[in-house]
């Protein structure tokens, strides 16, 4: 059977690695986008994954130009997967301490990157004339509340939903399907620091109501479900995968 592909920023790490792991258990090829790239080589290896099945490309996901540069690269593959998952968690700060070029590089990363990927497979899906395609979004339960210090993320992660619902209507019609998923509090290199912290364990414990850190896997599953013929008609949805955190 033929593969399919899916392009997977910030794929190097974390839930874009678990989404890679996902699907190429079921038979897609993968296309990684993710300004690190260092030891994703071994990493493939050591997951038994063959380097003939992910092709690997350098790019920062905030500069519309080198992200058009990719996809001009890989035109003619005809990728039918989406998933816009690099992103950045600045380090906390009250409002009035923000850094404004902290705040612009993660508007520019979390929100506007998604957009430019976005716009660049849509454009690409309309010139191959394709019969159906899936984005998907990684949001964060952030992005539908605030939390003290995280602004700039909860704000991005805010607008990346808006981004979903609005993209949705544009491409109903085509079947081009679009997104977002909230995972909560996920155990990945984001978050490895503050999983040491006593203060933040005890926070699984009050406000999870399944009382744990979920798997990057879990997010990767939801993200599977989300692009496959299960899931036809979803679209324009915000889908929390959190432990139940939303819930309460
Ligand atoms: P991670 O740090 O393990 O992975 C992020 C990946 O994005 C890395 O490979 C990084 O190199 C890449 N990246 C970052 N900025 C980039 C850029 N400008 N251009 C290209 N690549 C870039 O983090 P993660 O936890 O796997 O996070 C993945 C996504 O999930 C992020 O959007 C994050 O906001 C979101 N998220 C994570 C959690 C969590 O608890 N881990 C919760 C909610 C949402």
């Amino acid at each position: 059977m033929d593969k399919k592909t899916a392009i997977i920023t910030g794929g190097g790490s974390g839930i874009g690695f678990a989404c890679l792991e996902k699907f190429i258990s079921h038979n897609y090829r993968v296309i990684i986008i993710d300004y690190r790239i260092e030891g994703i080589k071994e990493k493939l290896s050591s997951a038994g994954i063959s380097k003939e099945d992910v092709d690997i490309h350098q790019a920062n996901v905030a500069d519309f130009n080198e992200l058009e540069s990719v996809f001009t690269s890989i035109h003619g593959v005809g990728a039918t997967v989406l998933i816009n998952c690099a992103g950045i968690s600045p380090s906390t700060n009250a409002l009035h301490e923000y850094d404004v070029d902290e705040w612009k590089r993660c508007v520019d990363i979390n929100l506007n990157g998604s957009f430019y990927a976005s716009k660049l497979f849509a454009q690409q899906f309309l010139a191959n004339k394709l019969e159906s395609a899936s984005v998907i979004n990684i949001s964060s339960i952030m992005g539908k509340r605030g939390t003290p210090g995280h602004a700039v993320y909860s704000a991005t992660k805010h607008a990346v939903i808006g981004l979903t619902k609005s993209m949705a209507q544009d491409y109903a019609t085509l079947n081009l399907r679009v997104n977002a998923i909230g995972p909560g509090v996920i155990e990945t290199p984001m978050t490895s620091d503050w999983m040491q912290d006593d203060g933040f364990k005890n926070y699984f414990l009050t406000k999870i109501p399944m009382q744990r850190a979920g798997k990057a896997a879990e997010i990767a599953n939801t993200a599977y479900f989300l692009c496959s013929e299960e899931a036809s008609y979803l679209t324009g949805a915000y889908i929390p995968v959190d432990g139940g955190f939303l819930a309460v």
